[in-house]
């Protein structure tokens, strides 16, 4: 049996009532990619305002015939077929995720093993965002080698922890206290089993709230989306009393971002870039 995927772009809104549809046309498996379950890293994801949703149909036919269905309710949406191999669905996606080398640091999937000498996290590629090798996830390892190398217990605080992947290897690198939040309980969860996974005990992974956060840290790092950072300038620079790390942030937005971080105290101590992704790095007395 061969499989067709049939990918659309579709207006964000009418995303819930395509997968309806796609479903009712036969679809044997679905995907999305939106704000909320932004896609794994090497993968296109959708424009703003747009999600991507791909289809998986037994046979072409009824994949052209969904796409009509869906043109009907949507008529803005743009679709490619694309060919299905013959795949085992349950490991494929496996090909797709690589471990990342930063500096001395390593993040890798379980199947893979780390090279000698290095610093080695492993992390279960879920449906937490982290795996390593996005480009906004390697810019703040090589922020938390660096600062935790320097100071080691240093006290490191993670908003938006995802897989854990930067509150745990903070942790194996030394530092004290690690706390960890993240508004999305999947991800806390997840968080959790890559620090068992790693044998890493001692760091405080939980969904609380920025505010319900006590005390502050000489680390705050916050990989998150430049609107968020925005909106939680105040509190992030309220936890910090050193370093403050800012990522998820495209070069059109820095100026934005850096300017809502000045205004509520921080000062503005260089960054780095990988492609459009740039990092921003404050000091916060
Ligand atoms: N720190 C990881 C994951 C970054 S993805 C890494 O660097 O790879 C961003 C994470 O922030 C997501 O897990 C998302 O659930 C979380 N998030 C988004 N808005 C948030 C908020 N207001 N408070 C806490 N976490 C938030």
């Amino acid at each position: 049996m061969s499989a067709v995927s049939l990918t659309l772009d579709v207006p964000e809104p009418a995303a819930e009532r395509v997968e309806d549809l796609l479903w009712d046309a036969g679809a044997t498996g679905l995907e999305i990619r939106d704000r909320e379950a932004p896609p794994m890293p090497g993968v296109r994801g959708p424009a703003p305002g747009e999600a991507i949703v791909v289809a998986w149909f037994d046979e072409r036919a009824s994949a052209e015939a969904a796409l009509i269905d869906v043109r009907e309710w949507v008529p803005a949406v743009r679709g490619a077929f694309e060919d299905a191999p013959d795949t085992d669905w349950s490991t494929a996606w496996r090909a797709r995720i690589r471990s990342t080398r930063v500096g001395r640091l390593w993040v890798g999937p379980p199947w893979e093993s780390a090279p000698e000498g290095v610093v080695a996290l492993t992390i279960e590629p879920k449906m937490a965002f982290g795996t390593g090798d996005h480009p906004t996830t390697a810019l703040c390892l090589a922020a938390v080698e660096a600062f935790c190398t320097a100071h080691p217990g240093a006290s490191v605080l993670d908003v938006g922890t995802g897989s854990g992947v930067l509150a745990l290897m903070a942790r194996k690198l030394g530092a004290g206290r690690v706390v960890g939040v993240d508004n999305d309980p999947m991800s806390v969860t997840l968080a959790e089993e890559n620090a068992a996974l790693n044998g890493i005990s001692g760091v405080e992974l939980s969904g609380a709230s920025l505010e319900a956060v006590e005390g502050r840290f000489d680390l705050v790092l916050a990989n998150i989306l430049a609107n968020t950072l925005v909106e939680l300038a105040p509190a992030l620079v309220g936890h910090a009393r050193g370093r403050l790390v800012l990522a998820g942030v495209l070069i059109h937005q820095e100026d934005e971002v850096r300017e809502a971080f000045e205004r509520a105290g921080a000062v503005s101590d260089g960054g780095a870039r990988i492609g459009d992704w740039i990092r921003l790095d404050f000091r916060v007395a």
